[in-house]
């Protein structure tokens, strides 16, 4: 059941035909796991806590950096120095105190990613390395969990959905895993705020669709930004049937 501040506090999206009441309430029942508290992470987070996800669990090892403020702002300057877990879960609380939020302050490995994953509904990577994505992908598709996997460098941003309950979908090794491009860090290669607010912004707007059930979601597509043209374009991407990853968890 919906409270009556629930049903003000969400009007305005229960108002959509899409959302009504019934998917308001499976918002309320559903959990998501967001890796990386940071550039994509911080919108993510912040509009799925307004949205009355019921709840949210955090994981991120690292403390605020005065360098991070310029694009993470789900921090302030009163955190830097803080786990960025407890600077997010500060912010979150103030905004919405409805919803629970549950704190993984630790680098996850392949044990307590499993036992994260398998915790909630659904993951969105908001990571900014390779390693971490990769372990995040094997363990949604071991679950079964869908994955909204963002990315963001210099003026380019990119988006799709992993599916594992979806026969077609791809996953994230099926178009990574050969390592076409070398890591750049944005510490490295820079990155502007608002891009990473706009893929961190969609990674929310798709785990909305998918918790909430409705609308198309970014599956077997990638979606390319082009912050310096404001292009958005996709490319088709199809599942690898030989990928060492999602092709040992179906048939
Ligand atoms: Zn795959």
């Amino acid at each position: 059941m919906l409270t009556d501040q629930e049903l003000l506090r969400y009007s305005r999206q229960i108002l959509l035909q899409h959302v009504d009441i019934d998917g308001q309430l499976r918002l309320k029942q559903s959990r998501v796991l967001i890796v990386g508290l940071g550039g994509l992470g911080a919108p993510a987070a912040l509009y799925l806590a307004a949205a009355g996800v019921g709840e949210l669990h955090l994981a991120d090892f690292d403390t605020v950096d005065l360098t991070n403020l310029q694009r993470q702002i789900i921090h302030d300057n009163a955190s830097v120095g803080v786990s960025k877990v407890d600077s997010a879960i500060a912010r979150l609380s103030a905004l919405n105190p409805d919803i629970r939020l549950v704190p993984h302050r630790i680098a996850l490995d392949e044990d307590t990613l499993a036992a994260a994953v398998a915790a909630v509904d659904l993951v969105l990577d908001c990571c900014d390395n390779f390693g971490t994505r990769e372990a995040v992908n094997a363990a949604c598709m071991a679950a079964g969990k869908p994955l909204v996997s963002g990315a963001a460098i210099r003026l380019e941003g990119q988006l799709s959905v992993f599916d594992p309950r979806r026969p077609e979908s791809p996953c994230y090794h099926c178009l990574y895993g050969h390592g076409s491009e070398a890591e750049l860090t944005c510490s490295e290669a820079g990155v502007l705020g608002p891009l990473v607010g706009t893929v961190g912004s969609l990674q929310a707007l798709e785990a909305l669709k998918l918790l909430a059930g409705f609308g198309e979601p970014l599956v077997g597509r990638l979606l390319l930004i082009d912050a310096l043209g404001t292009r958005f374009r996709e490319l088709r991407v199809k599942r690898d049937p030989g990928c060492s990853v999602c092709g040992a968890h179906r048939e």
